[in-house]
Formats: structure tokens, C-alpha cells, sequence
């Protein structure tokens, strides 16, 4: 066998996190890495285009994260904001940091002047080295839409500025149906030796990246799926309210189920969840904690190793 082609399907924080793990990995084992990023998050905030997951995982992945907030550029500071809340400039309630909109103003510049998103992202790549291919899902417009009682709003003010607290019934993918998968994503993925989902988010992460017609039949290699729960709560952030707005339980074995044994060959759940079962995948308990990129490469070798 030649290089291994490894192929992960990544939100933000938790996909950055883990993909430190895969590049870890595959810097061990001399494999190749591919993230195919969410942007249903994707907003146009006074004039920029924002992209929160590309930018959380080509931050992590290039050292320039700000590792408390998990987001953003370390070392950042807020002088914009503060001009922009001057003049009342709405969304006051986004944090667009100095550093990080140098980032916005390079991307908009970009696709403004034609450049698709893949595109870009590569492009800017080129400062921040991942070590790894960084493909947005698609270059088309997809965004994520809340459901709520009376209206539909953006995902990021629902959760940003509600904090996910708006009872939701749905999410919505707008501009889904004809969106397609951006440069590169087939290719990846008609290539792969596996495919990995991190554990991110799956009803606004990982959901609307397989929403895009043609990825979710392009998954040819098998799928190991690791499970941002563990006992019964996410690890971090408001993913139980996007799973029971869905209708699903917050549990290891709720969102195996969801993902299913159509998408899914094996799932990771930490030992705490050792009980889960889903019909038609191997559930393997491992431990979960992305405590390190050490402790994450180890994952993410059980997760290859359990697929043939
Ligand atoms: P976002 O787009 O920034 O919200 O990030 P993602 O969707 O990629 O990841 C969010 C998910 O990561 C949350 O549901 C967390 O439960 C999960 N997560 C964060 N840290 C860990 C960890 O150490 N282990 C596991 N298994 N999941 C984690
Ligand atoms: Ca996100």
C-alpha cells in the first residue's frame, strides 16, 4: 500500500482539536490528511465574510489560536469592535478580534474578486501552514438556519447571541439542494483510504456538510465516527440543544444512532458509554478526552485500525 489517505469531516473547535490528533497521526505514519470543513456557520458581518470553522481549525492547526477561547487569534485584541459598538454598528454582539479581521478582509478581497472559497482557504493556508489539505464542504452558498417559534435566524445568533437558549424545532440548510461539493471534495474522497468524523457537533458540524448532494454517496471508503458525548453531555459548548431540537438523545448512543449503520462501519465512544449499541457499526470504547495531540493520535489510531 502507498501513502494512506486519510479523510476527516470537521466543524470547529472540536474538529481542530481532533485533527491535531490526525496530523499527529499521520506524521507517525506517513499519511496524507484531508479535512472537508463545515460552512453552514459561514456570515457576512459589516462588509466581511466570516467563516468560524475554517478559521478555528486553520488557526489551531497553524498555531495562531488563541487557545483559552478555543477561537480566534492569540494575542488578540479589540479595537475594531470597540469603534464599531461606537457607532452602533450591528451585530454588536460578534467578536471580531484586530488580528482575526485582517483574515476577513483578505478572504473577502479574494472572493470578491472571483476566487471560489476553496480557493481562499488555500490561499490563505499558505501563511499559516496546517500540514494538512483544508477543503471548505462547498464553494456554493450553504447556511445554517434555526427554526424557532414565529421565525428562521442565522445560526451564529442563535448561538452567540441567544447562547442556543431560543427553543429551536429544526435546522434549516439553506441553499443546501443546490449546493455542490466544493473543488477537491470528490476527488478526496474517491481517494481515500478512510474516512474519519470528528467529533464535532453533528446536527450543525457535521450534518450540513453531508448535506450537500454527492458527499454523503462519495463516502465509499469505510467511516469511523468519534462521539463528541461522553456520558450523556458534550464535552464542551450547546450540542445538546442542537441534538433535542432534532429530536435526539444527548447520549453516545443517541448520535451513533442518528449517524447510523448506513454511514457509519465503527464508533468511538469513551468507556463511560461501553453500553452503547447501534445497529450494524462496532462500537469501541476508547478514551475520548482530547487532552493532547498525543492523547488524540491515539484515538484516531484505534479509529483506523478498526476499519478493514
Ligand atoms: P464548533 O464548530 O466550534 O462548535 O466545533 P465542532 O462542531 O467541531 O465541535 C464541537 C463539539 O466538540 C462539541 O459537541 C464537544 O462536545 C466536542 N468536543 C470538544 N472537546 C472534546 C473532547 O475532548 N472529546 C470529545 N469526544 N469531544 C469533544
Ligand atoms: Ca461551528
Amino acid at each position: 500500500m502507498g501513502l494512506m489517505r486519510i479523510v476527516v469531516l470537521a466543524g470547529g473547535i472540536g474538529g481542530a482539536r481532533f485533527l491535531l490528533g490526525v496530523r499527529a497521526y499521520a506524521e507517525r505514519h506517513g499519511a496524507d490528511v484531508t479535512a472537508i470543513v463545515n460552512v453552514g456557520d459561514d456570515v457576512w458581518m459589516h462588509g466581511l465574510r466570516i467563516c468560524p470553522d475554517l478559521d478555528s481549525v486553520m488557526y489551531t492547526l497553524g498555531a495562531g489560536i488563541d487557545p483559552d477561547r478555543g477561537w480566534g487569534r492569540a494575542d488578540e485584541s479589540w479595537k475594531v469592535k470597540e469603534e464599531l459598538a461606537s457607532y452602533q454598528a450591528e451585530p454588536t454582539w460578534f467578536g471580531l478580534g484586530d488580528r482575526d479581521i485582517a483574515t476577513h478582509l483578505v478572504r473577502t478581497n479574494l472572493l470578491n474578486a472571483g476566487y471560489p472559497l476553496s480557493a481562499v482557504t488555500a490561499a490563505l493556508c499558505e501563511r499559516w501552514q496546517p500540514g494538512i489539505t483544508l477543503l471548505p464542504a462547498t464553494d456554493d452558498r450553504l447556511e445554517t438556519h434555526v427554526v424557532l417559534a414565529e421565525e428562521a435566524i442565522h445560526f451564529q445568533e442563535w448561538w452567540v447571541r441567544h447562547r442556543a437558549e431560543l427553543p429551536a424545532s429544526n435546522f434549516v440548510f439553506v441553499g443546501a439542494e443546490s449546493a455542490k461539493p466544493a473543488a477537491g471534495v470528490l476527488e478526496a474522497l474517491a481517494e481515500a483510504d478512510v474516512i474519519l468524523l470528528a467529533p464535532s457537533n453533528p446536527v450543525v458540524s457535521i450534518a450540513p456538510i453531508l448535506a450537500v448532494p454527492g458527499i454523503r454517496e462519495a463516502l465509499t471508503a469505510p467511516v469511523a465516527g468519534v462521539s463528541p458525548i461522553i456520558g450523556g453531555a458534550p464535552v464542551r459548548g450547546m450540542a445538546d440543544k442542537c441534538l433535542s431540537a432534532v429530536g435526539v438523545e444527548c447520549s453516545a448512543q443517541g448520535v451513533g444512532r442518528m449517524y447510523g449503520g448506513e454511514l457509519l462501519k465503527s464508533w468511538l465512544v469513551d468507556p463511560v458509554d461501553r453500553a452503547t449499541e447501534v445497529e450494524g457499526v462496532g462500537v469501541i470504547p476508547t478514551p475520548l478526552y482530547m487532552t493532547s495531540p498525543e492523547a488524540t493520535a491515539e484515538m484516531v489510531r484505534v479509529a483506523v485500525e478498526s476499519l478493514p
